[in-house]
């Protein structure tokens, strides 16, 4: 097998259980290198869990887990290092208010890599440039709109040069206007070949840029395929969830 054929991320049988209840009941899902995989469903499916086990947020009870050639099921994962490969984006964005743009998303890397002053401006530059907001550098995140905000976050999630990046309903908080220029955003880093999973609630998004759509239903992948999936579902209850959902 050629690397580029191994795949970054392997579900196999992958089981979670929060006390008595669980959460993912046997799940299998690959995601190839360059890849973007979108997990639709309702909400309680499993969704989050799911993403959160990837950058070993949570723990795995039965199963395999690969992650960037770790295996998360086994014995030891050192985590920090599981998280630089891995990046993830929440709903909420939470950057210090205290600090600057520039030095919100210079912050980790800074600490991590240990780069100076210089390199990390530059890094600043880049990432900022990825999602349209270089003459940003210098503002407070108080002066910037939710999305503005969100594609902070996601900079701060690139400056930390990820293998993969985790998007879970990243503009489930955002006004509708807003809603777009975070999805474009994301669309880029597609283009650009970023493998990413991302949780959205954004069917048309889903559809235009995911290679593979999951739908998840309680704890299980019910139904997996391409964007047109959703214009064809092949079970009831993807077809009740599009018939909602759109
Ligand atoms: P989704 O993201 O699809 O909405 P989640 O993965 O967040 O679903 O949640 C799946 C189920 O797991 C829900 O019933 C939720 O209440 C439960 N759950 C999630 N996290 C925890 C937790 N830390 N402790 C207990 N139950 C949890
Ligand atoms: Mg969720």
């Amino acid at each position: 097998m050629t690397r580029s054929n191994v795949p970054l991320v392997r579900f196999h049988g992958v089981r979670k259980s929060f006390g008595e209840l669980e959460v993912l009941k046997g799940i299998d899902l690959e995601v190839a290198p360059g890849e973007v995989v979108a997990l639709i469903g309702r909400s309680g499916s499993g969704k989050s869990t799911a993403l959160r086990c990837v950058n070993g947020l949570e723990r795995i009870n039965a199963g395999e887990l690969t992650v960037c050639g770790r295996e998360l099921h086994g014995g030891k994962v050192d985590l920090r290092e599981l998280r630089q490969d891995v990046g993830i984006v929440f709903q909420s964005y939470n950057l210090f208010p205290h600090l600057t743009v520039e030095q919100n998303v210079t912050l980790a890397p800074r600490k991590v890599h240990k780069i100076g002053a210089g390199e990390a401006r530059d890094l600043a530059a880049r990432v900022l440039a990825q999602v349209g907001l270089s003459d940003k550098a210098q503002n407070y995140p108080e002066q910037l709109s939710g999305g503005q905000q969100q594609r902070v976050a996601i900079a701060r999630s690139l400056a930390m040069r990820p293998k993969l990046i985790l998007f879970d309903e990243v503009t489930s908080a955002l006004d509708p206007e807003l809603t777009g220029e975070v999805l474009r955003v994301i669309e880029q880093l597609a283009s650009e070949g970023m493998t990413m999973m991302l949780v959205t609630h954004e069917m048309a998004f889903a559809r235009s840029v995911a290679d593979q759509v999951v739908f998840m239903h309680q704890g299980r992948v019910w139904e997996t395929g391409t964007g047109d999936m959703l214009a064809n579902p092949q079970t009831p209850e993807l077809r009740q969830f599009v018939g909602n959902g759109l």
